[in-house]
């Protein structure tokens, strides 16, 4: 298409209508202390992962060459799935490429026409794409909210099945779900539950597999995605539940059979990552202390409401330019912070998402705190409904 086409115009006038919304986008590299990146663990440097990922790139190459149903099949995928299914106490697990494929995969796979998905308001893009993508009708319920969801649920006629979907920790918000009461919804009315663990696997409960063990859910929990590229530091994503669902994904799942599959080397990485896991709880609760820490600071000074407790920590600040204000005044203090505006969250809710992550010492946690809170009052905001 030649350069003044129709079609350039109208690119051009939604680039522009974006630039005076405040909502243009620039790619910018990682610099300064890390507090916006998923890498809660700080594994995706550690050398041990590192090491292991190389060794298996010189042994096993570099691309799989083929989707996992012809020539891109690895015994180290399957002995690696075999490993996370115990790690979530499931009978099965397939590794996906990414955890956007995987949702795509369980919304599509799993559903079909006269189905109802139920999902939070406040899912992730890719559960809604997936829901798009499916044949089932979609009911949006309220953000945690388990009472519209009961009534949602005894209201809406529905001839085939019907799946709840919901993340753990939702990812703009930092808030957990209450996934005692769904699990009560489901056993009550015979809905499906399906959790997206992305911000939680490796860091909750116990064993650190996530917040469906820290609830006690596990037995009321159908299917969860769990993704390797956040607290795990590598890349792609494992969907778990029973043996009868997975081996329905390996077949029916177009994001499964249709794409390359993942570099081999990566299924080194990330047991290496579920090693480190299982052998140092002690990083998990330098997590936890250094959030706390964080939260504390901030809700002293008033930045955020008290009550929260994940290491996503959101900064609302409403009005979009205000938003990359104050992440530049952060960035130029030598803090990474990002602005987060529409429509990765709902309008008028622009916002930090302040990530914390186990590598952060307790002086530089402080020294953050005290320039956000500078930074903030600075343009003369302080957030609302923040968690
Ligand atoms: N689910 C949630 C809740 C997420 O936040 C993300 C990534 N931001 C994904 C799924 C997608 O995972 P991936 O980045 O591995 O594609």
């Amino acid at each position: 298409m030649g350069t003044g086409s129709p079609l350039e115009a109208r690119v051009r006038a939604r680039l522009d209508e974006w630039r005076d919304a405040g909502l243009l986008r620039t790619l910018q590299a990682p610099a300064g202390v890390d507090l916006s990146s998923n890498d809660y663990l700080s594994l995706s440097r550690d050398p041990r992962v590192i090491e292991r990922m190389a060794e298996a790139a010189v042994r096993d190459g570099c691309g799989s060459t083929g989707s996992r149903l012809l020539r891109g099949q690895r015994d180290a995928f399957s002995a690696l799935e075999a490993r996370f299914a115990r790690f979530k106490g499931t009978e099965r697990s397939l590794y996906f490429s990414s955890g956007y494929l995987a949702n795509i995969a369980v919304m599509t796979a799993m559903t079909e026409r006269g189905d109802v998905i139920f999902s939070d308001e406040r899912n992730h893009a890719s559960l809604i794409d997936g829901i798009r993508l499916s044949s089932a009708a979609r009911v949006v319920f309220p953000h945690n909210d388990a009472v519209a969801l009961e009534r949602l649920l005894h209201q809406t006629p529905c001839g085939g099945h019907r799946v709840i979907v919901v993340e753990s920790l939702f990812s703009m918000d930092g808030d957990l779900a209450p996934l005692g009461e769904y699990a009560a919804l489901c056993r009550s009315t015979g809905a499906t539950l399906v959790v997206d663990e992305a911000h939680a696997v490796g860091i909750y409960g116990p064993r650190g597999s996530g917040l469906v063990e820290a609830a006690g859910v596990d037995a009321d929990v159908c299917l969860t995605v769990n993704t390797a590229g956040k607290a795990l530091g590598v890349a792609g994503a494992f969907v778990n539940g029973p043996a009868w669902a997975i081996d329905y994904l390996i077949q029916h799942a177009r994001p499964f059979v249709f794409s390359t599959a993942p570099p081999p080397a990566l299924a080194a990485a990330i047991e290496a990552s579920l090693d480190i896991v299982a052998d140092e709880p002690a990083r998990r609760e330098c997590l936890a202390a250094r959030v706390r820490l964080l939260r504390t600071k901030l809700t002293t000074a008033g930045i955020i409401d008290a009550g929260g407790t994940s290491q996503i920590i959101p900064v609302v600040l409403g009005d979009n330019d205000r938003a990359v204000a104050v992440a530049r005044t952060l960035q130029a203090d030598g803090f990474d912070v990002r602005a987060i505006r529409p429509p990765s969250v709902p309008d008028g809710s622009a916002r930090l998402r302040i990530s914390v992550n186990a590598g952060l010492s307790e002086a530089i946690v402080e020294r953050f705190a005290d320039a956000l809170v500078n930074a903030v009052r600075e343009v003369g905001v302080c957030s609302a409904g923040s968690s």
